[in-house]
């Protein structure tokens, strides 16, 4: 049987590096063994899901090019975990339960001052018919709780190895709320079912969860399918990043210039023990994934790493691929410009100060104003690939000045900068006119 994952987003804010990791890791590990990837929009909250959120995430998927093979919302699907639960009503594994949250609050608070654990008591299971249509009579509606087992689940997790948990020592959980909403738990395993989903992978968090999910897989008579959870991720000190997360939002990562092949392979690599270098497709990334690769450690992501493979990203595109980038920017100078500036770029968007480098207007720095007439004197006639060479050594000859006290002069007055391209590639760009100018100390 082929793999078949899914990402189930729920649609009530910004996608951020934590959803997006569990949608990149389903991506590789099915598109990795020619499996299928399902989107579906965990929207069973009608009140807190918007269509603006949704539409988002399809932006945001789409852009780091995590296509999907097939689409779905559970808010289409209500048929579907109605009949669910009528089975599990008529086996007895779903229950009505009438406490109110106050009721159920203090009940916690006596069995905490007790030293027992908080676990919902199951008195609703004793209820009589007529105590139920009291509570009706009431007013109130049931919320409905599923009936655990309370054993041992175990699997076999493709991250963590051999995992494990005692429903024993949870409470039932709520399926329905009392207004009669589907809270995420059966729906999920319904579509799982429904879907035919092979792998479960989602973030260590939902280990939990897991443990009743497998038991409704089972009464819902269905295969139970693999799981993996992976660890979570913290930042570059170390604390959990769960909290920070909402301002890691991709689509302001997008704003901020990132390329997506720079975030995909940072989440797609931390945490694992493969070298956090650049990937140079989605594809490549997919070839190299394994769950074996991954530690039961946390990931650590740190922005600084996310920039160095970011550089790196920017600096493998070639001309063909920048051109229509550049001109969208107005600043496409041609081959030679490109390949001489990309190395020196952090973003890709700062082209378009190295650009301006060309174009100007500069304002020089001249310290010196006596060296930048000896070297405006020398300036050769024809700026070519070995004008930079020629023109410097014979400023060296004429000045004395060798090394730094050469270079930098020259530098700052043809640039108006520190730091900056290969300037060799750059003075047959900046062309001789302006050279001439700045050295004159004007700008141009
Ligand atoms: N909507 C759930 C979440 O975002 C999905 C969890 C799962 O993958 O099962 O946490």
């Amino acid at each position: 049987m082929s793999v078949k994952v899914r990402f189930a987003p729920s649609p009530t804010g910004k996608l951020h590096v934590g959803n997006v990791r569990t949608a990149l890791v389903n991506w590789l590990f099915a598109k990795g063994q020619g499996g299928s990837f399902v989107l579906r929009i965990d929207d069973t909250d009608l009140v807190r899901s918007t269509q603006e959120s949704e539409d988002n995430i399809e932006i945001d998927l789409k852009w780091l090019g995590l296509t999907w093979d097939e689409r779905y919302n559970q808010s289409k699907r209500f048929d579907r975990y109605e009949e669910a639960a009528a089975r599990l009503k008529a086996e007895g594994r779903l229950y009505p339960c009438y406490e109110t949250a106050d009721e159920l609050d203090r009940r916690r608070k006596v069995q905490l001052s007790r030293g027992q654990p908080p676990i919902y008591d199951r008195a609703a299971l004793s209820l009589t018919d007529a105590e139920k249509a009291a509570f009706e009579a009431e007013g109130r509606r049931p919320h409905w709780r599923f009936k655990l087992e309370g054993k041992r689940v175990a699997w076999e997790d493709l991250a963590r190895g051999h995992a494990e948990v005692d429903t024993a020592s949870m409470s039932d959980p709520v399926l329905i709320r009392e207004d009669g909403l589907f809270l995420y738990t059966l729906p999920s395993v319904v579509d799982d079912i429904d879907m035919e989903i092979t792998h479960i992978i989602r973030g260590e968090d939902h280990v939990t969860n897991t443990g009743a999910q497998i038991e409704i897989f089972e009464a819902l008579g269905a295969k139970v399918p693999g799981f993996a959870h992976m660890p979570l991720l913290v930042g570059a000190d170390g604390t959990a990043l769960s909290k920070r997360l909402g301002s890691l939002a991709i689509m302001d990562m997008r704003a901020d210039g990132y390329e997506p092949i720079a975030i995909t392979s940072h989440l797609g690599k931390i945490g694992t023990s493969d070298n956090l270098e650049v990937a140079a497709s989605l594809q490549e990334l997919g070839e190299a994934f394994a769950f074996s690769k991954m530690g039961r450690s946390p990931a650590r992501y740190d922005t600084a790493d996310l920039d160095r493979l970011n550089a790196q990203a920017v600096h493998a595109i070639d001309y063909a691929e920048a051109k229509p980038r550049l001109e969208a920017l107005g600043v496409d100078l041609g081959e030679t410009f490109w390949n001489t500036v990309k190395g020196n770029l952090n973003r890709f968007g700062d082209v378009v100060d190295m650009a301006k480098i060309v174009t100007g207007p500069v304002t020089p720095v001249i310290e010196d104003a006596a060296f930048a007439a000896a070297a405006l004197e020398l300036l050769p006639d024809t700026i070519d690939a070995d004008a930079w060479s020629t023109w410097t050594g014979a400023v060296k000859d004429k000045t004395g000045a060798k090394g730094k006290g050469l270079f930098m002069p020259l530098r700052l007055a043809l640039t108006g900068q520190a730091h900056g391209p290969d300037m060799a590639a750059m003075i047959p760009l900046i062309g001789r006119e302006r050279l001439v100018q700045r050295l004159k100390g004007e700008a141009a």
